[in-house]
């Protein structure tokens, strides 16, 4: 069974999300299971002391080093299996889908999140790989962890039900996903497009690769070029979805 563990100094933060829907179900189900360690476990001084001041000067406190030392070695040892350790920080490398199709194939991860200022630097010699989510910076780890295990999780087989599948989905081809609509099919005076009320499954199946071009073009232009999708392509969808109901 695939185990995703964290390792921080609120973990408490985790029980509730991973408790819940599709987290919480794939967990009764036996898919995987969650395990999140308390950092302050592994310290050995009456104040359970995770940070100190930076060396060099400069505001705020940084994670020592040695807590995290412990607890990773210690936690590593805990199954056969040697987990995948993860750290996180703005300036690790930019996660995607494609990673979360990557870490799937990992028996075991351990997330190591940071608090404060961050860590001290050598403590990242534990890590398998640095993640950033992206270009802002949040107070702690914990959500970052919070959103890689739950990008993983949803594409273990039989995670998401029958109802849904993770195939179709945004970034699958490398596109965003194609406009969708539920009843009814006149709100307000938008109409929900002709095409998908007419039962004609390769029109819809047209349609719909239409519209995930023209909205990748819209707002990722830089997943059009990294497909190679030419400029007449774009057109052609275009003309295809017609205006509306796409941006
Ligand atoms: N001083 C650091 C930021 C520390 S933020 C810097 O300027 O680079 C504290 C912790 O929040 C980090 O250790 C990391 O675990 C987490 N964090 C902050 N921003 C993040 C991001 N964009 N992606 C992933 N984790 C992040």
């Amino acid at each position: 069974m695939r185990r995703y563990e964290t390792l921080s100094v609120f973990p408490e933060v985790f029980d509730g999300y991973l408790g819940s829907s599709i987290m919480g179900r794939a967990r009764r189900d036996g898919l995987c299971e969650f395990v999140s360690h308390d950092l302050r476990d592994w310290t050995h001084d009456r104040h359970r002391t995770v940070d100190d001041a930076p060396f060099g000067g400069g505001q705020g406190m940084l994670m020592k080093p040695e807590p995290i030392f412990e607890a990773v070695r210690d936690i590593s040892s805990q199954f056969a299996t040697a987990p995948h350790v993860i750290f996180f920080s703005p300036c690790g490398r930019r996660y995607e889908e494609a990673d979360a199709r990557r870490l799937l194939q990992h028996e075991r991860l351990l997330f190591v999140c940071g608090r404060y200022e961050g860590i001290d630097e050598r403590a990242y010699d534990l890590a398998d790989e640095v993640i950033s989510l992206g270009d802002y910076v949040l107070t702690g780890g914990e959500l970052a962890a919070l959103v890689v295990i739950d990008s993983v999780v949803r594409l273990i087989p039989g995670a998401l039900g029958d109802e849904m599948s993770a195939e179709d989905e945004s970034f699958g081809d490398g596109l965003l996903e194609y406009a969708q609509y539920t009843r009814p099919a006149s709100f307000e005076g938008r109409e929900v497009p002709e095409v998908l009320l007419s039962g004609d499954h390769a029109r819809i199946a047209r349609w719909r690769q239409a519209s995930s071009l023209v909205r990748t073009a819209c707002w990722r232009p830089d997943l059009i070029e990294r497909a190679g999708i030419g400029a007449e392509q774009v057109e052609a969808a275009r003309l295809l979805v017609g205006d509306g109901h796409v941006d």
